[in-house]
């Protein structure tokens, strides 16, 4: 398996966006879409539930509230905190059926309102923040520091034993047959090699030989960067920490087929890179 490949046509428009009057000239092009995003990070999704619902904009340019995600074709897409009128989804819901680029839209949509709707005040003077650069900076008028997203690196990692077994685990407090590849937070001034190593003995008792990055995913949740990786683990005698992971097991492909088809194991939801990962390693596309 080799890294992902992204192919959102999604332009972020980095030059674009760097003056007001530019971002408001895109908010008045014929072609600009709107997506809203509620306080519960729901979008607006069309009657399925399986494809984004833009509108055009409504009134003035408004830097405060309307933020540039980026332009499609030419065409700019804004995101709007605001209640969505109509049918709306998660971006949990919404991330395994739309299309990449729409994907890439919903979610930076997402990461861009949350990021505003809690960072209105400098974390330095406490004055509060102005918008700019379309939403992807806040500027503080109290110390003239430049404020921007902050997100939160996690690893997420397949173990496979030396027989090619995949490490699966249970977390306290998921349904009974719900299980997932291990992960967890990068530490402040750790890398993520080391976060891999720490997190995987803390939660399995196993030590690792190899480690492989294999592909990210952003998971606005609300403001994660998941960081997926490979590994190769030395041994197989697992010892769950019993607090975050309840119980973990290795097992092969034909097994996680057959308890899987009998109901005794659910794999990770479709919208998630486990699931892209658990996907690949099952069809023998992920090794190390
Ligand atoms: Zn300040």
């Amino acid at each position: 398996m080799e890294p992902w490949v992204t192919r959102s046509e999604l332009d972020r428009a980095p030059e674009g966006r760097l003056e007001d009057a530019a971002v408001e000239a895109m908010w008045r092009h014929r072609a600009a879409r709107v997506i809203g995003v509620d306080e519960r990070s729901n979008i607006s999704s069309d009657q399925t539930g399986n494809a984004l619902r833009p509108i055009a904009p409504e009134g003035g340019y408004d830097p405060e509230q309307h933020y540039l995600v980026g332009t499609v074709a030419g065409a700019p897409w804004f995101a709007v905190p605001a209640a969505t009128q109509g049918p709306s989804a998660s971006l949990r819901q919404l991330g395994g059926v739309l299309e990449e680029t729409e994907a890439d839209i919903a979610t930076t949509a997402v990461a861009l309102v949350n990021w505003h709707r809690v960072a209105p005040f400098c974390g330095q003077c406490g004055t509060r923040t102005l918008v700019r650069e379309g939403g992807h900076m806040r500027w503080c008028p109290g110390c003239d520091r430049q404020r921007f997203p902050r997100t939160d690196p996690a690893v997420i990692v397949a173990i496979l034993d030396e027989a090619g077994r995949l490490l699966l685990g249970h977390h306290t407090g998921w349904e009974d047959t719900r299980v997932s590849i291990l992960a967890g937070f990068v530490e402040a001034g750790e890398s993520l090699e080391a976060a891999v190593r720490r997190e995987i003995r803390e939660e399995s008792g196993l030590e690792l030989s190899a480690v492989r990055y294999v592909g990210s995913q952003p998971w606005p949740f609300p403001r994660s960067l998941m960081l997926g990786f490979v590994a190769r683990a030395i041994g197989d005698e697992i010892r769950v920490d019993g607090t975050e992971i309840e119980w973990a097991n290795f097992y092969s492909q034909s097994e996680v087929t057959r308890l899987v088809d009998a109901g005794e194991l659910t794999l990770p939801m479709r919208s998630s890179i486990a699931s892209r990962i658990v996907a690949a390693w099952r069809t023998g596309d992920l090794t190390i």
